[in-house]
């Protein structure tokens, strides 16, 4: 291998760790055909590079060592500068910043080349001394414009200058040389035709025109870039992700102070590998829309986020790591108790509805009307625990009502039933997790009764130590609730005991008696209502505004040759008969507006609102005639083969006090149906108004 290409492959060397294994291992087994012909340092030094690619950090710092050794010896100057400047890269991957640094000032020692320089005010730049970085961006750019041709890599490096000298010029404050600096990264990008390149010098414009006051323009060139970027062939991906992500960041910065937090946020989700300044952002634009959950939320991903880091621990050290995450958890508290003030107010809301609830369909109509006010559900059920079963009568899904189901409390599936056996409430985060499956199931398989949720509270209603019931709230998102959605859920679940203690014995009476009142105003034969309780609603049916000249009208009917039928088929038969009349009729006469009773005996009544005379003969003949075709014989009526039945109705005035009166004139028009030869409708008009 000669010299020149040991050289290319260390210049390519930031590339190496982003292209895929098989081309890496393509690359370094052409490499290790000419390793024979070359000396030990350059030996050592292919060791190193094959390390770093393989990511062995250990080893590649040992070789390179050696390999830097081995130069030195022969005065090899050249190979000195450039394995230093090899490990900067290395320790600067790492974070390692001061290390990486000590090797950039070792590699300048022995040789001045513009790329140690511009290496080395990269550093000065991470670690916040611009002016520093400033000065070194510059020195490298005097060796450069030294030169009167340039190699492809050389104008790579001239590209790199603008952008450090870009950012340099961000952090020392001087928006406009940062903008003339992004300017001549897009050109130097365009000239090496370097899509990426331009994408980042879009990014930067933005930076620059986002410092400079001018959002509109910063918006424009980001989106230039974030196109650029998204667009970008496939091998470049994971290259550009961070690129990618820095666009997002800065164009939430541009939102939010356009005031648009929800675009904002949009920007901020989009990005997969946070940083700390995104958590600020969402934190700031969730504040400003006075989300208090999505706050709470918000400080622990940053506290998830900041544990699991290597880099956030790595800078979080050396700044005042401690008093950065104290400031947070006071924040954070501060924020817990907000929100836990604003949801007491509908707790407490709730909580009183469901003391003065007299119903459980009361208690469940209370609790799914406030609590999506507190968090988020795609599911909330709500069971009773009787004689070893959950029944879980009242169960919402996406907002519909599902059948209501059983689970046993001996259940060894079941989350549930886990929950009342142990009396303890559960928070589950992601179902799936073999933790969790195996923590509450004993036989852990997965069996829904509606769709799969991930996040789930399930907590026991009780009062002291008696069981009553069971709340179950579940989300389709994973980590949807908090240790504190726990708290509040079970702080509903004591109201719900509490009121459930007081209905133990009142609400066994209540429902008995309830049933008994129900059953006086049912006729046990036929199940419509009876005249009891129409004398009760007569009233309010006939109620209305004279002005308006709304009618109602009074239906009377009894089947024909009644007598005749007992007689021959027998009092059972006789019963069947006034059913089926019964459920035909009611097709017709009990449905919408209209209210169909049973008079007594054979003789019904049908009140019917809202509709005309012609309109009313019409349904009557329907009526008539399905009460024909159900072709129950009647050997010895008079009129057909058939039972049949005789119609009498009037139509009167809502508004006027004498319903009375109505009843006597549709008993007047039965009377005459029957008189016409029974069988027949027949109308009596109502002459008095
Ligand atoms: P009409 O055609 O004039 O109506 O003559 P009808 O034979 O139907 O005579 P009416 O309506 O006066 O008599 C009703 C009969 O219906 C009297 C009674 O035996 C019978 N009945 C009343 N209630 C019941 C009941 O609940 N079950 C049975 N099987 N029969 C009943
Ligand atoms: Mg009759």
């Amino acid at each position: 291998m000669s010299k020149e290409k040991v050289i290319q492959v260390l210049e390519e060397y930031g590339r190496i760790n982003n292209i895929g294994p098989d081309d890496r291992v393509s690359i370094l087994s052409e490499l290790e055909e000419d390793a024979r012909k070359i000396g030990l340092e350059y030996e050592y030094y292919r060791q190193a590079i094959i390390a770093a690619a393989l990511r062995k950090d250990a080893e590649t710092v040992s070789f390179a060592m050696k390999a830097i050794d081995e130069a030195m010896k022969i005065g090899n100057s050249h190979m000195v500068s450039e394995i230093n400047i090899f490990l900067g890269i290395l320790y600067r991957m790492k974070y390692q910043y001061d290390t990486a640094f000590k090797h950039y000032i070792s590699a300048l020692k022995v040789e001045q080349t513009a790329r140690a320089y511009n290496n080395l005010g990269d550093i000065y730049l991470l670690i916040g001394a611009a002016e520093e970085a400033n000065t070194m961006l510059d020195k490298a750019l005097e060796i450069l414009d030294k030169q009167s041709e340039y190699t492809l890599y050389e104008q790579r490096l001239y590209n790199t200058i603008f952008s450090n000298k870009c950012e340099v010029d961000v952090a020392r404050g001087k928006y406009k040389e940062a903008k003339e600096n992004a300017v001549k990264v897009i050109e130097t990008s365009i000239a090496i035709d370097d899509i990426l390149g331009i994408g980042y010098g879009h990014t930067l414009m933005g930076l620059t025109y986002r410092l400079l006051g001018d959002v509109d323009n910063a918006l424009i060139h980001l989106k230039k870039s974030e196109d650029i970027f998204v667009n970008c062939d496939e091998q470049y991906m994971s290259q550009v992700i961070g690129y990618l992500e820095d666009v997002y960041y800065q164009e939430s910065l541009c939102l939010k102070s356009l005031g648009k937090y929800e675009d904002a946020i949009v920007k901020l989700n989009s990005i997969t590998q946070y940083q700390a300044r995104d958590f600020d952002i969402l934190l700031e634009c969730y504040k400003a829309l006075g989300d208090q959950k999505m706050i709470l939320k918000t400080y622990e991903s940053f506290f998830t986020f900041v544990m699991n880091d290597e880099k956030e621990k790595r800078l979080r050290q050396k700044e005042n790591f401690s008093t950065t995450v104290a400031v947070y958890e006071t924040e954070k508290k501060a924020n817990e108790y907000e929100l836990l003030y604003s949801s007491t107010k509908s707790i407490s809301e709730i909580g009183k509805q469901i003391i003065s609830s007299e119903k459980l369909d009361d208690v469940l109509l209370a609790i799914h009307s406030h609590v999506d006010k507190i968090m988020s559900f795609n599911s909330l059920a709500l069971g009773m625990v009787i004689d070893g079963l959950i029944e879980y009568r009242w169960v919402l899904e996406d907002n519909k009502r599902l059948e209501p189901f059983f689970v046993s409390v001996d259940n060894r599936n079941s989350f549930s039933s886990w929950v009342i056996r142990n009396k303890k409430a559960i928070r589950l985060n992601d179902v799936l997790t073999p933790e969790e499956l195996k923590r509450y199931k004993e036989v852990p398989d997965i069996k829904w009764y509606g769709n799969k949720m991930d996040s789930m509270l399930v907590v026991p209603i009780q009062y002291k130590d008696e069981i009553f019931g069971i709340i179950n709230i579940q989300s389709k998102e994973q980590y949807n609730y908090t240790e504190y959605d726990l708290e509040v859920i079970t702080m509903l679940a004591s109201f719900i005991g509490v009121a459930m203690k007081n209905w133990q014995g009142t609400y066994a009476l209540k429902e008995a008696n309830e049933k008994l009142e129900e059953l006086s105003k049912t006729d046990a034969l036929t199940g419509i209502k009876n005249r009891h309780v129409l004398s009760e609603i007569v009233e309010d049916l006939f109620r209305g505004d004279v002005d308006k000249e709304e009618y109602i009208s009074v239906v009377m009917m009894d089947i024909d040759h009644f007598k005749e039928y007992n007689d021959t088929y027998g009092h059972i038969d006789g019963d069947r008969c006034i059913i089926s009349i019964v459920d035909v009729l009611r097709e017709y006469l009990d449905t919408g507006d209209n209210r169909m009773f049973r008079y007594g005996g054979d003789e019904f009544v049908a009140i019917i609102p809202y509709m005309k005379e012609e309109e009313i003969h019409k349904l009557l003949e329907v009526a008539r005639q399905a009460v024909e075709s159900l072709s129950i014989p009647n050997k010895k009526s008079k009129v057909s083969k058939y039972v049949t039945c005789s119609f009498g109705y009037t139509l009167v005035q809502k508004g006027k006090k004498d319903y009375q009166r109505a009843f006597y004139l549709a008993d007047e028009a039965l009377y005459q149906a029957k008189a016409n030869g029974k069988n027949t409708i027949a109308f009596v008009k109502d002459e008095v108004r």
